[in-house]
């Protein structure tokens, strides 16, 4: 226990820092999982040729793919609420609050909190000429480009009671940002994700199954590719350096282990130093010539010096008294405490 709290510093650090590398590996093995799809993944044109392809797989569905097309939506698109003329499939409408707020460290710093988000979606597929595919659970890409249509932000002007308010709480107003996304009709984007085709002959692309993220973006796909490995390559210098700080940890553990048992050590020898002394001292004190009935019981060559409680034994001397700690050697009854005993 004391010694636990030598290392309590090492260990809070070596616990957060097992979460970090945990979190890292996951991170890491996903990037890649995901980085070696992306790069078999076969990039196919939205024509004729493309019901071939599919034929080529089981179950009339290709695992990841990547697919360029312009977006058309397959009912009414959606009207943008800040602009008539502008019309598309899928609307994001984000309502951010922008405060000062006062750090654990003192400082005032700019922080943005999303205090309404809003999707609209509408069914929609890719095209190219007399060729579509639909595109499936467009709100669970993970990747989802949008043309911002609006960004406004109304600032607020705090009065004095909000000053006061502010310099308390640790929180100061600034304003509000209303924000209109919108993935727009027409726009010209590259999925990527599963594609099947139904009994009935229609192709659509949705989320993969096998974890793999579906991708609705304006990126291609080498650009793609160069992310994602800038990604992985973040994660991998953060996995050093995690690593780093827990083999720091643990040798500075293993360090104060190893001193503390050193000076353990020190400390036993020095004790067995004095004991030893001691029981030499003693040696020299004892009277010699005593008669069998007043040595002790067990070498037989000290005298009684120590009686046992409760019992109430005079029956060893210091020396043995030293080794024998459970019962007494007479009555067998548990020593509690022991008293030197004065015998004139
Ligand atoms: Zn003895
Ligand atoms: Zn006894």
């Amino acid at each position: 226990m004391e010694f636990f709290s030598e290392i309590i510093g090492e260990t809070v650090i070596l616990g957060l820092d097992s979460l970090v590398l945990g979190f890292c590996i996951k991170q890491l093995s996903k990037c890649k999982h995901i980085l070696n799809a992306l790069q078999t993944a076969p990039v196919l044109d939205i024509d004729g040729t493309l019901n071939k392809e599919i034929n080529k797989y089981s179950n009339n569905t290709i695992p990841y793919v990547v697919i360029r097309g312009l977006v058309k939506p397959l009912g009414n698109p959606i009207t943008s609420n800040y602009n008539n003329s502008v019309t598309g499939v899928v609307q994001r409408l984000t309502i951010k609050e922008h405060v000062i707020a006062r750090t654990s460290a003192g400082f005032w710093s700019d922080q943005t909190r999303t205090i309404h988000e809003v999707y609209n979606s509408t069914p929609f597929v890719l095209n190219s000429g007399k060729y579509s595919i639909e595109v499936v659970d467009a709100l669970a890409a993970e990747l989802l480009d949008m043309d911002v249509i609006s960004d406004k932000f109304e600032p607020m002007s705090p009065g004095v009671i909000d000053h006061v308010w502010g310099f308390f709480s640790g929180v100061r107003q600034r304003g509000l940002q209303t924000m209109e996304e919108m993935l727009r009709d027409g726009s010209y984007i590259t999925a990527i994700g599963e594609l099947s085709r139904s009994n009935t002959g229609a192709l659509k692309i949705q989320p993969p199954k096998d974890g793999l993220p579906l991708y609705l973006t304006t990126a291609t796909k080498s650009s793609l590719l160069k992310r994602l490995a800038s990604n992985r390559d973040f994660l991998r210098v953060l996995l050093v350096m995690v690593c780093t700080v827990a083999a720091v940890a643990s040798s500075r553990i293993a360090y104060k282990l190893i001193k503390r048992r050193r000076r353990r050590a020190v400390e036993d020898s020095m004790k067995k130093q004095l004991a030893a002394g001691r029981r030499e001292r003693r040696a020299h004190a004892r009277e010699r010539n005593l008669a069998d009935v007043q040595l002790c019981v067990v070498c037989t060559e000290n005298p009684k010096e120590i009686i046992l409680l409760p019992c109430g034994h005079v029956c060893l001397c210091e020396d043995c008294s030293d080794n024998i700690t459970d019962n007494c050697p007479i009555c067998r009854e548990r020593i509690e405490s022991r008293a030197p005993a004065f015998i004139t």
